[in-house]
């Protein structure tokens, strides 16, 4: 049993230390990638399973260190979020998509593309502002572009009115909100009628869950149809099986992301696939 005295210092066990250790490693190493501009996008693509056209994909950052080596999102982004870095993430982000859009407008591609938001870029006061200065410098992009949040995320901005501004005003500029990972564990539907969400992604957990129980199949069946009935677009996520997309076929759901249709890609390699 270790004693609580002296310095916080020295409750902490070798564990804590290596944590520590990686997570100020990270760190540094990160302002030193974003300099460089040494991150990458990947785009996986979203389907709708009853036209079988790809809407849109979304853009899941990727970053692999010449020291540490690979360092995935789970890890990154909760560093990035403490650290404040997450913003200049989200303008890497935003920057390149961007970029990549205008090139693809030019030669004929149309589609739309998903980013993912942290909370932390929100209660960033001039966030918005940043945003439409970026997106006026690229026309049309505004709208075909839609930001992923949380229903973690949804649930905080409910009781801060400043980021529901700033929500509102990327929705005015033509901006599309998605609930992700809807079905994770808040049972508050407030927030769906405060903030300007027009579709919701199923958690991958929940999806992947969808041929072990019969439950599990009704609660999706549900949740499918509660989104459709409010005119959300609803998206499944994590689909990995031609067993699951029949299911989620039968039960009318909107769009699929998963494995099944297409992994996360290099733009080029997309393009590819497009064809
Ligand atoms: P998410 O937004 O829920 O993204 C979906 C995750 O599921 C991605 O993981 C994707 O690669 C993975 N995935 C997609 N289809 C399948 C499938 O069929 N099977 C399985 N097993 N996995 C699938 P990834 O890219 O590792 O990203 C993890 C999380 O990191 C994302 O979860 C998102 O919350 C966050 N993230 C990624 N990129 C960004 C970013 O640019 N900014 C912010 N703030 N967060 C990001
Ligand atoms: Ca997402
Ligand atoms: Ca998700
Ligand atoms: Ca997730």
């Amino acid at each position: 049993v270790k004693e609580r005295g002296g310095s916080a210092i020295s409750a902490l066990t070798s564990d804590d230390h290596e944590r520590l250790n990686r997570t100020s490693l990270i760190e540094r190493r990160l302002i030193h990638a974003l300099d460089r501009r040494n991150l990458r996008l990947l785009y996986q693509p979203q389907v709708n399973l009853s036209t079988g056209k790809v809407e849109g994909v979304e853009a899941l950052v990727r970053w692999e260190d010449s020291e540490i080596g690979i360092v995935t999102p789970d890890e990154l982004i909760p560093i990035a979020e403490e650290s404040g870095m997450i913003h200049e993430i989200g303008r890497f982000v935003l920057e390149t998509v961007c970029a990549q859009q205008k090139e693809w407008k030019s030669r004929g591609i149309d589609l739309n593309v998903s980013i993912n938001s942290s909370i932390r870029e929100f209660r960033d006061k001039d966030m918005a502002k940043v945003f439409l200065e970026q997106l006026a410098l690229n026309e049309g992009v505004a709208n075909s572009l839609t930001i992923e949040i949380t229903e973690k995320f949804a649930l905080e901005a409910e009781a801060e009115q400043s980021i529901i501004k700033q929500m509102k005003q990327l929705h005015q500029a033509g901006i599309s909100f998605s609930l992700d990972d809807f079905g994770t564990g808040y049972a508050s539907f407030r927030y769906m009628l405060l903030l300007p969400i027009s579709s919701l992604k199923i958690d991958r957990d929940i999806i992947q869950s969808i041929t072990k129980q019969e439950k599990m199949q009704k609660m999706i069946k549900g949740m499918i149809q509660f989104g459709k009935s409010l005119d959300f677009q609803v998206t499944a996520e994590g689909v990995e099986t031609n067993e699951q997309l029949e299911l989620l076929r039968a039960m009318d759901c909107d769009i699929i992301q998963g494995y099944i249709s297409g992994r996360p890609m290099e733009a080029h390699d997309l393009e590819k696939w497009l064809n």
